[in-house]
C-alpha cells in the first residue's frame, strides 16, 4: 500500500484523490485508475492486427472449427467444412501478413464466402456461431436495406456501423470482425444483360459493396442509416474484416439445371447427366449460376468461396429439436428447471412438433413457436404449483394445437 502523501507516478494525481494505490519497487505508486487504464490499452492491442499480438492470435484448426460447430448446427457438412476452411485461412492470413518481413514475402489475399440455400437452413446460424467461437466482433445485416448513395434507403458504409457498435466503437477490434450479409440475392440484377437504366437496388449497391469486400478505407457513419455532411465518420479499414455472404437466390435451381442441361452431347456427357440428383440442385451451384441470377461478376470474384446448404428434412428437423447444445427442447427443460420442476416431452411429441412444422411449411425457424404453443400454459401456471414434475404427452400436445393458435403460426 501506499502512504499518505504519495502522488500516482503515472497521472500526478496526490493520494487523496486516489481510491486505492499499489506501491512498486523505488517508490513508484499506481493509483487504481491507471491500473485499469493499463489493463485497457493491454486489450486493445492485442487486437491490432499490425502490432506483434496479431502473430499470437489464437487459431482453431479447421477440424476443430468444424467440431464446434457441430455442436450448434445440424446437418451442413459441406458447408461447415468451407466455412472452417476460409476462416481458418482468413485468420492465418492475419498473422502471416502481420508477420511479412518484406514485400516481396508472399501476400495472401482473403477469402470472403458466400452460401447458397433456403431461408431458415442454418446460414446465419454458422456465421454466428463461428463468431462465437473466435471471439471476434459479428454483426449481421440485411442487404435489402441497402441502396445507391442519393437514393432513399441505407449507404452501404452502414454495414459497418453494425459491426463498430459490436465492437464498443474499438476500430481495431472491429477490423478484424465478421460481417454476415444476409439476403444478398436482393440486390441481384433484375435482368442479367445491363440496361441502360438505372437499377437503384441491385447493380449501384453491387458497385459500392465492391468496395468494401475488396478491402478499402472507408467512411462510416457511427449511427448507421444514411451519410449526411454534419456527421463525424469513423475510418474504418475493410482489408481485414471476413464478409459472409447469405441468401436464398429463389429460382437459382432453375439456372443450374439450364447450365447442367446444355452440356456438350455425346456419351460421356449423358453419362455425366445421369450421375446428376436433380432433386438436390444447389450442391451443384457455380459462379456462372450466380451470375445469371444477377450478381456482377466483380462481386462474384470478391467472394471466392461458395458453398450450399441442404433443405432440412424430417430427420434434420427432429435432431434440432433435441441434439444441439442449446437445443430448443433442452432450453425449455432448463427453464422449468430454474423453477425446480422436471420436465419430460415424450417422444411422439417430439415427432408431433416436426409433424407441424413440415405440414406448415415453417422449416426450423417455426418449430420455436409451436413448441412455446404447447407449452404457453404450462409455463403460465408452473410457476405458482407445488408440481415438481411435468409430463408432456401427445394428447395434451394436440390439444393445444387444435385451438386457433395454430392459424398464427402457419401466419407467421
Ligand atoms: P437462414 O439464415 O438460413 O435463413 P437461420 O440460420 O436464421 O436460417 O435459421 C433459423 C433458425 O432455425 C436458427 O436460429 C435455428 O434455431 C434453426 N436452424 C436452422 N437450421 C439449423 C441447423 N442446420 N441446425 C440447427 N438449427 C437450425
Amino acid at each position: 500500500m501506499a502512504k499518505k502523501d504519495d502522488i500516482c507516478s503515472f497521472c500526478g494525481r496526490p493520494r487523496r484523490d486516489i481510491r486505492f494505490a499499489i506501491q512498486g519497487i523505488g517508490g513508484i505508486v499506481i493509483c487504481d485508475e491507471c491500473v485499469h487504464s493499463a489493463s485497457e490499452i493491454l486489450k486493445e492491442n492485442e487486437f491490432t492486427p499490425t502490432s506483434a499480438n496479431a502473430k499470437k492470435l489464437n487459431i482453431a484448426k479447421p477440424q476443430e472449427i468444424k467440431a464446434y460447430l457441430d455442436e450448434y448446427v445440424i446437418g451442413q457438412d459441406e458447408a461447415k467444412k468451407y466455412l472452417s476452411v476460409a476462416v481458418y485461412n482468413h485468420y492465418k492470413r492475419l498473422r502471416s501478413n502481420a508477420e511479412r518481413s518484406s514485400k516481396e514475402d508472399v501476400e495472401i489475399e482473403k477469402s470472403n464466402i458466400i452460401m447458397v440455400g433456403e431461408t431458415g437452413t442454418g446460414k446465419t446460424l454458422l456465421a454466428r456461431t463461428i463468431a462465437k467461437l473466435l471471439d471476434v466482433p459479428f454483426s449481421i445485416v440485411d442487404a435489402t436495406v441497402l441502396t445507391e448513395a442519393g437514393y432513399v434507403g441505407e449507404d452501404v458504409e452502414s454495414i459497418l456501423s453494425r459491426l463498430l457498435q459490436e465492437a464498443d466503437y474499438d476500430v481495431p477490434r472491429a477490423e478484424q470482425g465478421i460481417v454476415f450479409i444476409d439476403e444478398i440475392d436482393k440486390i441481384a440484377r433484375k435482368s442479367d444483360n445491363p440496361s441502360i437504366t438505372r437499377d437503384v437496388s441491385g447493380e449501384g449497391v453491387q458497385q459500392g459493396l465492391l468496395k468494401l469486400l475488396e478491402g478499402s478505407v472507408v467512411n462510416v457513419p457511427p449511427q448507421g442509416g444514411r451519410k449526411h455532411p454534419e456527421q463525424k465518420m469513423i475510418a474504418v479499414n475493410t482489408q481485414n474484416i471476413l464478409f459472409i455472404c447469405g441468401g436464398a437466390f429463389d429460382g437459382i435451381k432453375q439456372k443450374i439445371a439450364n447450365r447442367l442441361n446444355s452440356r456438350t452431347v455425346g456419351y460421356n456427357a449423358q453419362k455425366e447427366k445421369d450421375a446428376i440428383d436433380f432433386n438436390n440442385l444447389l450442391q451443384y451451384v457455380a459462379p456462372q449460376d450466380l451470375k445469371s441470377f444477377g450478381l456482377i461478376p466483380e462481386i462474384i470474384g470478391r467472394l471466392p468461396v461458395l458453398t450450399y446448404l441442404q433443405p432440412l428434412d424430417r430427420d434434420a428437423l427432429k435432431r434440432i429439436l433435441i441434439e444441439p447444445k442449446n437445443s430448443l427442447i433442452k432450453q425449455y427443460t432448463k427453464l422449468f428447471e430454474l423453477d425446480g420442476v422436471k420436465l419430460n416431452i415424450s417422444d411422439e411429441v417430439i415427432d408431433l412438433i416436426v409433424d407441424k412444422a413440415v405440414e406448415f411449411k415453417v422449416g426450423a425457424r417455426g418449430l420455436r413457436s409451436i413448441c412455446e404453443n404447447i407449452l404457453m400454459d404450462k409455463m403460465f401456471d408452473t410457476p405458482t404449483s407445488t408440481d415438481k414434475e411435468l409430463t408432456i404427452d401427445v394428447e395434451y400436445a394436440r390439444k393445444q394445437l387444435s385451438n386457433d393458435r395454430m392459424t398464427r403460426i402457419q401466419a407467421s
